[in-house]
């Protein structure tokens, strides 16, 4: 992920939603709002991870409106470059058009069996690269989210043992997010936290609520 330190972001999880057309329809409708919101705060990035499937469609609208700020994530890739591994995707192809890939995310654990072995197939100096979320499991696609002060706890403690394997400095570096549940309403507590740095954002990102939910944080960093 192209980030400099401390900079604030908002990723939006599509999961299994929009195929290439309805992908390109529903980017066409938040990519220009989201760019002129971006584009004015050079401290957030905003990723949208829509299905593979869909990534070439959302990548030409995001081409068209040639914004900074705006970038593109996949939802999970395979670890090996390439071979026989059929309806996978490599980090190779996944380097064409994105910036990012979700890795190891609760649902793919749950029902397609991944595991930290599994996720943690890449060598130790992409380390550095990382962004971690911590999502309760009980706060995803529920409605409840966790407190910011909760999230925050939680953050702080990962933060700590992070440093613990991997230095201080990079430990300040790390960008943590919170997800689970994010909305207009509730994002501005959790990014007015000291130690969240963003949001993944899932239900809520396949609504021009994303747009909202950007707008708001974008607010929080100015105050
Ligand atoms: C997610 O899928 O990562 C997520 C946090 O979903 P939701 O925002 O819908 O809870």
């Amino acid at each position: 992920m192209t980030t400099p330190s401390r900079i604030t972001i908002i990723a939006g999880n599509w999961k299994m939603h929009y195929g290439p057309r309805q992908a390109s329809r529903f980017a066409s409708e938040i990519v220009p709002e989201l760019g002129l919101l971006v584009h004015q705060n050079p401290h957030i990035l905003s990723i949208l991870c829509p299905p593979a499937i869909s990534l070439s469609a959302v990548c030409e609208v995001m081409d068209a409106h040639l914004f900074r700020g705006i970038e593109l994530g996949a939802q999970n890739m395979y670890f090996e470059e390439k071979g026989a591994y059929t309806g996978e995707i490599s980090p190779p192809m996944v380097r064409e058009l994105c910036t990012t890939a979700i890795l190891g995310h609760s649902e793919r654990r749950t029902y397609f069996g991944e595991t930290d072995e599994m996720v943690t197939q890449f060598p130790a100096q992409h380390v550095k690269k990382v962004v971690v979320a911590y999502e309760p499991i009980w706060a995803i696609g529920t409605g409840k989210a966790a407190t910011a002060e909760g999230a925050g706890n939680v953050i702080h403690l990962i933060r700590q043992l992070y440093g613990e394997m991997y230095g201080s400095e990079a430990a300040a570096a790390l960008r943590i997010l919170y997800g689970g549940s994010v909305t207009p309403d509730n994002i501005s507590e959790f990014v007015a936290h000291p130690d969240i740095d963003g949001a993944l954002v899932g239900g809520a990102s396949i609504k021009s609520d994303f747009v909202e939910i950007v707008r708001k944080t974008i607010e929080v960093m100015q105050q």
